[in-house]
């Protein structure tokens, strides 16, 4: 059985920056959960930042693959570098895919982390820019295919390419 790695707070895990979840009610995660599909994992909670956390972004809305490649960092509103706890949330992550076996993800949109279209544009003004997040951009780099939680539907057919 394909087996999916999925941002932890997408499955109602408090994990968010603020606190929080943002609990999905897609049927076919639920369905994909209740089959033992799901891989939960928070790569900033594994990477070592606490809840909740200031809500970082990357500088210049640059991606996540600058990032992995040092050219662009992650910074709170107050300027604190916290590169490196992403980076290794994010190494984290594609460990923990490898060891189950995962080929696909579902992971939460516009993060800084997880995010696969959209992510926060660094100016820390509550605008978005295209482009991946960190854990995303690495997990793509290695083979395993991630959409953001609003487009379930496209991983499932994917998923059925898979399997
Ligand atoms: Fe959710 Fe990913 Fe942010 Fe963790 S890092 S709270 S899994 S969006």
């Amino acid at each position: 059985m394909e087996r999916i790695l999925v941002s932890a707070c997408l499955l109602g895990r408090r994990v968010r920056y603020d606190g929080g979840a943002k609990t999905s009610d897609d049927d076919l995660l639920a369905r994909w959960r209740a089959e033992g599909r799901l891989v939960p994992f928070c790569p900033e909670v594994e990477g070592g930042l606490p809840v909740p956390r200031p809500p970082a972004e990357i500088e210049g809305g640059a991606g996540g693959a600058a990032v992995l490649v040092g050219e662009a960092r992650i910074l709170t509103p107050d300027g604190a570098d916290v590169t490196e706890a992403f980076l290794s949330g994010a190494r984290q992550a594609l460990a923990a895919a490898r060891s189950s076996g995962v080929r696909i993800a579902i992971l939460k949109e516009g993060s800084p982390s997880c995010g696969s279209l959209r992510i926060y544009d660094g100016t820390h003004r509550g605008r978005t820019t295209q482009g991946q997040g960190v854990t995303t951009a690495l997990l793509e780099l290695n083979g395993v295919r991630v959409f953001g939680e609003d487009r379930v539907p496209d991983a499932a057919r994917y998923l059925e390419t898979l399997t």
